[in-house]
Parts: structure tokens; sequence; C-alpha cells
């Protein structure tokens, strides 16, 4: 018989709350981690995004969070983009909804005081990237001696990042005695430092995945001469085949999406939005937002800002020029059934040998910041144990 939620030990809040989501059967990763999180025990899961992995730490943890009026945080959840402190903070609020724990984001980039006042209004949990989260506990505003909890979610690409020095700042001036829950896609040397170093015998759990990408995926490659034939491509494409309706367009650096963006424009006015770090905060949210709820058709994006998106229904993906890696997931319950339009990968490269347009990059045509990443860690992801995420080079 499949496990439900009611196999869990979940108090009522939590299961009226997941009731009120339409979720019913727990992933197995949220089955595995669930009890030795509650516990108390340091857990290690290795697990992509689209697996249900943040559930699986926000159940025990909200389960186990009594009310307080403490105002300094009793949880800390270190995530590595603005994007994903606002999905967390969005999936915890649902999650506790019938709870009064208050829950709270910050991240880089936008303006510390008016994130300041958040903190010291009083939190249960906060979310945060870790540079910010460093910032304000070195402003003494966020005061961590209370912190219980830590989870880290997507270390590696932290890691990869370079956040490696904010985030031994943050273990730093953290408890001794406090709980470490630790995510990752993938297990690098890097990774296993860190856990031997801050990690107390961790459980890991790694969620099982089965099928191949190409199993949901259909795999394009058209070998293209040069940027611009790319982009005539590009708009060739999207002209034509009509079942592109919700597109995310990769370019590997900012520049490059910039450009590959004033292309569309020019083309489907107001259809296409170009999301990249260089682009505000708000302005990132607000064009995600307008993706998924279809509004536009498509995203123009670097690599990163991509990273851990949950985006439902993506019916294709363009590689416009090869980022170091690239992930598109929506969500386990809104499987690809039949019915449901498979989704379409297409790389456009250059033929061996060649570069970009003219075959130099210009120097502000550098990697995005953020995206930084060394490259060589492109892999191939197998789907979730429901065929849902995937991920691919
Ligand atoms: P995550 O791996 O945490 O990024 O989760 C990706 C998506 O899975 C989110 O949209 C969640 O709402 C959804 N999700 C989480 N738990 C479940 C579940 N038990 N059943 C179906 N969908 C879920």
């Amino acid at each position: 018989m499949k496990p439900t939620f009611a196999d869990l030990k979940l108090n009522t809040p939590l299961l009226d709350a997941l009731y009120d989501l339409g979720l019913t059967e727990p992933t197995p990763i949220q089955m595995e981690a669930f009890s030795p999180i509650l516990s108390g025990r340091d857990v290690l899961g290795i697990a992509q995004t689209g697996t249900g992995k943040t559930f699986a730490y926000l159940m025990p943890i909200l389960r186990n969070l009594k009310f307080s009026k403490q105002k300094n945080p009793r949880v800390l959840i270190i995530v590595p983009t603005r994007e994903l402190v606002v999905q967390v903070v969005s999936e915890a609020q649902k999650l506790s909804k019938y709870t009064n724990i208050r829950i709270g984001g910050v991240y880089g980039g936008t303006n510390i005081n008016t994130q300041k006042q958040v903190v010291a209004e009083g939190l249960d949990i906060l979310v945060g990237t870790p540079g910010r989260i460093m910032d304000l506990s070195l402003t003494r505003v966020l005061i961590m001696s209370s912190i219980r909890q830590l989870v880290i979610d997507e270390v590696d690409e932290m890691l990869n990042l370079g956040f490696r020095a904010q985030l031994t700042t943050i273990f730093d001036s953290l408890p001794r005695r406090r709980q470490n829950l630790m995510f990752s896609a993938t297990m690098t040397d890097e990774v296993d430092v860190v856990i031997d170093t801050f990690f107390n015998l961790p459980i890991t759990i790694e969620v099982t995945r089965v099928g191949t990408p190409l199993d949901q995926i259909h795999q394009t490659a058209y070998p293209v001469a040069n940027f611009f034939t790319k982009l005539n491509l590009l708009e060739h494409l999207l002209a034509t085949d009509k079942s592109m309706q919700k597109v995310l367009i990769f370019g590997a650096t900012k520049r490059m999406a910039d450009r590959i963006h004033e292309r569309l424009e020019a083309r489907f006015p107001g259809k296409f939005s170009p999301v990249h770090s260089n682009k505000s905060q708000n302005y990132r949210l607000f064009a995600v937002h307008k993706f998924q709820t279809g509004e536009v058709r498509g995203l123009v994006t670097t690599d990163l800002l991509a990273r851990g998106l949950d985006v439902t229904d993506v019916t294709h993906v363009i590689n416009v020029d090869t980022p170091h890696r690239t992930r598109v997931l929506h969500s386990p319950h809104r499987p690809n059934g039949p019915g449901r339009r498979r989704r379409l990968l297409h790389h456009l490269h250059y033929p061996r040998g060649k570069t970009p347009a003219g075959g130099h990059r210009s120097p502000d045509e550098q990697t995005d910041s953020h995206a930084a990443v060394p490259g060589g860690r492109g892999s191939v992801r197998t789907p979730d144990h429901r065929g849902a995420g995937y991920h691919q080079r």
C-alpha cells in the first residue's frame, strides 16, 4: 500500500495545510527524512529539486516548532539564490498557514535596512542567502545564539558559487548544540569536507531515481555556424512551432541573454523577459511570476537563475549558447502524464572549433558573476522517482 501523510507523525495544522495543497502521498525523501529529522539527528539528503526535499525538511521542523514570543530565529535555512529564498519562504508559509509561526526571507541586492526591520520584528524561521545572513549577523541585528536547527539547501551549488567563506563564518557564529540538515544534488569533495568539519555523524538519505532523461525529454541538437545564425534559427523556431508555449531560453552570459532578448523583443514584443542578476530583484520576481502564470511565453536567462526554480509545465528548453548546465523542473504532483505535452530540449551549438560571433568574447560578455561556476560538473540528471524533475547539460 502506498504511504500517506497520515503515516507520518504530523499534527492537524500540517495535515490540513497539506490537504489544502492537494497533497496526499509523501515523496520518498519526505518519508525517509521525517523520523531522523524529528529525532534531532544531523541529516544529509542527496536529492534534487523536484523530489519534494523542501517539504522533507520543513515538515519535521514545523512539527517540532512550538509557539514562542522570542524574537531571535530558532531555525536558519540557507539557500544559494534570492529566487530560492522567495520560493522556500512561500512553501514554508503554505505549510504553516494554520500556525502562527513567523517566517522571513533575506537576500542581497535589496535594501538591508528593510530586511533588518523584518528580522528585528521577530521571526521563528529565517531563510536567506549566505552573504546577507552573514551581513545581518555582523551588524548584530540577527542574533544567531538562538538557532537550534540549521538547514543548508543546495550546498553543492553554494560551494560552487564560492560561498564557502560565508558559510564558515555563519557556522562559527552558531551555537555548538544544534541540528544540521543539509541537502545537495550531488556529493562533491567540497561537500564532504563541509560535512566532516561541521556535521555530527549525519544519516545520509539518497532518493532513488528511476528512468532516464530520454523517457521524458526529446532532445534535438542543431549545429549552427555563429551566434547570428543561432538567433535566426531561434526566431524561426519560435515563429513556426506553435507548441513552444512555455519556453526557457538559456544564454551563457548576461550579455548574451540580453542580446537574445533584444532580438526576440523586436519580433515578439512583450512575450519574452530577460532574467539575470543585472536585473532588479523585483523585476526578476515579477518576470518569473508572469512566466509561471503564462502571461509571457518565455524567459531568457543564464544558468544559475533558473536553477532550483520550480516552474510547472515548461514545454521547451532551448540552450542557445551552451551554459555550464541547466535544469528545468516541475512539480511531482503535475507529472507529464498522458495527454500532457512532453518537454523538448533544443541545443543550438557551434560546430567544433567555432566560437561565438566572430570567434571571441567581448570583455563585458563575462559569465554571469553568480554563475561563475567551474565547468565540468555538467551532468545528465535522471528524473526523480516520479519522473518529474530533470536536469541536462
Ligand atoms: P522541491 O523538491 O522541494 O523543490 O519540490 C518541488 C515541488 O514538489 C513543489 O512544488 C512542491 O509543492 C511539490 N511537492 C512537495 N511535496 C509533494 C508531495 N508529497 N506530492 C506532490 N508534490 C509535492
